[in-house]
């Protein structure tokens, strides 16, 4: 599942599209599950061509297409979705087209193998309600040390499974909370509420380092190959995880430990038991 480096190295491949002007939305026949498109084709049409888009944002782990009508096009690309510029892979799992006028791209195409992804238009106040910020935290990106320990700090949940709660933090998932945690020493089942000052400033900082490395090597893609950029390029950050999926190996970070995998929240976490010791009193 694309995560916010994933989602936000798509939107960099995708932002040129400001300044163009939407001129037909079409969904290309297949015999396969439709893509969810909220409202339905005719409306949205109705609604999004003759339009321009005037900003391509990032809500957590969704794409934004802000139109100069103040509506917006919310892209969830969920397990297996591509939002590309370029010729999608084939034309079996096209699920939506938006041609353009006005910039470098002809057009934006939504392909996706399973089609379990979203495409919804929202007006302000419907986008307010989904992903305004009652829904959804401040940024991983942009959130500072002291709104990261005011949104978790009082949480009894192991701060793993809290750093995945997009409520209070948007952006960060399985695979980056594992990964983030080993950078900041921390042991993943550590509650929230037992950690302290310099804990949360090492998490903070661990934040802002993975992310945006994550980001500059273009995001993660996995072994079944699904993430693609905006160009359809796989990401290279897979080259330098530290934990994410490599139990049994030796931790890069000290050379001494194994990193383990365990289960939390029915999800899978991994951690080196030497640089993330669990502190005294913690199951
Ligand atoms: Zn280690």
């Amino acid at each position: 599942m694309p995560e916010l480096p994933e989602v936000e190295t798509m939107r960099l491949g995708i932002a040129p599209v400001v300044g163009s002007r939407i001129v037909a939305v079409e969904e290309p026949p297949s015999g396969l599950r439709p893509l969810l498109i909220r409202p339905p084709l005719v409306q949205f049409r109705r609604k999004t061509i003759r339009r321009r888009i005037v900003e391509v944002a990032r809500a957590g782990k969704r794409l934004v297409l802000c139109l100069d009508s103040g509506d917006r096009i919310v892209l969830e690309p969920r397990m297996t979705g591509r939002i590309l510029v370029t010729a999608p892979p084939d034309r079996r799992h096209l699920r939506l087209v938006v041609r353009l006028e006005g910039g470098p791209f002809a057009q934006l195409v939504f392909w996706s193998l399973r089609g379990l992804g979203s495409v919804q238009l929202l007006d302000p106040e419907a986008y307010a309600a989904q992903l305004g910020p009652t829904k959804l935290g401040p940024d991983a990106l942009e959130v500072t040390a002291s709104q990261l320990r005011h949104r978790l700090g009082a949480s009894r949940r192991a701060v793993k499974v809290a750093l995945m709660d997009q409520h209070a933090i948007a952006g960060i998932g399985n695979l980056y909370a594992s990964e983030i945690l080993h950078r900041a020493r921390l042991h993943p089942a550590t509650p929230c509420e037992r950690m302290r000052s310099g804990q949360w400033e090492r998490l903070h900082t661990a934040i802002g380092a993975v992310l945006r490395e994550a980001i500059e090597w273009r995001g993660s893609t996995l072994a079944d190959g699904q993430y693609r950029d905006a160009e359809n390029r796989a990401g290279q950050f897979q080259h330098r995880h530290r934990v994410y999926q490599k139990a049994g190996q030796r931790c890069s970070q000290c050379g001494r430990g194994r990193i383990r995998g365990i289960v939390q929240a029915g999800r899978s976490t991994f951690y080196c038991p030497v640089c993330q010791r669990r502190a005294r009193g913690i199951q």
